[in-house]
């Protein structure tokens, strides 16, 4: 799979061949870093298998039980792998296997992980045609059939790994960032928070001196990851603007985050745009602690919940020869 495509000529599709790949969870509104900050977890992640099929367009198999749209256009993986197919000689046609391991509306990424896990796949199936960009570019045409915004923060990790800075959409300009290891400790409290309820209640003006808070951390967040420097990230980890009004959407937010810290957090805040709460650790063993101050916090609420403890993923999406995990659900 050396070669290029050619885009000018009638493309020869190889039927026999098969991805698969497991396209990760991501975290993005990275506390301070809101609509520009997110990184890929190593955990959970959906599992896609795509290959060519006889007819041009699109066929999408669920292999799952949340009974989303099977028609490309209200799919976020059809939607990204049409805007990819715009660019494609017209014979082309793919049959997608889906099978959701996160959950749809958890806050980590669920509709970025099916839009960029499908477009990645396909590039493969492409000799690699289009660049990691191109694939961003694809793949938040899914963010919009999700959300109606087309963003990049979780779209990105996805497809880079590690911790991506979105410093701008249009144009597109992704700075991958280099991030010593980190535990990733998150919870997914049963509840709903609907995206389009948690931007509507955002202030659409801010202070000055939020503002110079805000960007203070933002720099401080970026130098201590790219210095490894855990006591500045852990300092940095502080959000003066969104979070003080998201976080009355997520019961417990305020305990949780207060005594994951005592218990040797760095910090964290809500995972996209919530119910998801998210907290680094530098260590395995504090992470796990951490997980289980928040079991501890929603029991005492009586609220069903999940916990993960897991670490950065720096490759962003994964091509596999088979898949091994079946249970890596949220
Ligand atoms: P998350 O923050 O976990 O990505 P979102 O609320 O942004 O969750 O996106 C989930 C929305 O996108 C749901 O309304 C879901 O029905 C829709 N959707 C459509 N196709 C998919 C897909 N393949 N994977 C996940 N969500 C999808």
């Amino acid at each position: 799979m050396e070669n290029k495509l050619d885009l000018n000529s009638p493309y020869e599709m190889d039927f026999s061949a098969i991805v698969k790949v497991q396209a990760p969870a991501t975290v993005a509104n990275m506390v301070c870093g809101f609509d520009i900050l997110g990184f890929a977890v190593n955990e959970p992640y959906d599992q896609m298998q795509i290959r060519f099929q006889e007819k041009p367009g699109i066929t999408i198999i669920n292999d799952d039980d949340y009974n989303l749209p099977t028609d490309p256009e209200k799919n976020v993986a059809g939607a990204a792998l049409l805007a990819m197919m715009e660019e494609l000689p017209s014979n082309i046609g793919f049959e997608l296997t889906i099978k959701k391991l996160i959950k749809p509306g958890s806050g980590v990424g669920s509709s970025a992980a099916s839009s960029a896990g499908a477009v990645a796949a396909a590039n493969r199936l492409l000799h690699h045609c289009f660049s990691k960009q191109d694939l961003v570019r694809f793949a938040m045409n899914g963010e919009k059939v999700a959300s109606g915004v087309k963003h990049a923060d979780n779209i990105a990790p996805c497809i880079y790994g590690g911790v991506t800075l979105i410093r701008s959409i249009f144009p597109l300009d992704i700075v991958a960032l280099t991030a010593p290891p980190l535990f990733v400790t998150i919870v997914h409290p049963q509840i709903e928070v609907k995206t389009s309820d948690a931007r509507s209640i955002l202030q659409q003006k801010v202070l000055l001196k939020d503002a110079i808070k805000q960007w203070g951390n933002i720099a401080g967040l970026v130098a201590g990851l790219l210095q490894s420097d855990y006591a500045l990230i852990g300092r940095s980890l502080e959000d003066v603007l969104i979070e003080p009004v998201r976080s009355i959407l997520i019961p417990g937010f305020d305990q949780i985050k207060a005594q994951s810290k005592e218990a040797g957090a760095l910090g964290g805040g809500i995972s996209g745009s919530g119910p998801s709460i998210f907290m680094l650790s530098e260590t395995e063993a504090t992470a796990q602690k951490v997980a289980g101050v928040m079991h501890q916090i929603y029991n005492n609420l009586k609220l069903d919940h999940h916990t993960y403890v897991t670490t950065i993923n720096h490759s962003g999406v994964r091509f596999v020869d088979s898949f091994i995990t079946e249970d890596a659900a949220l």
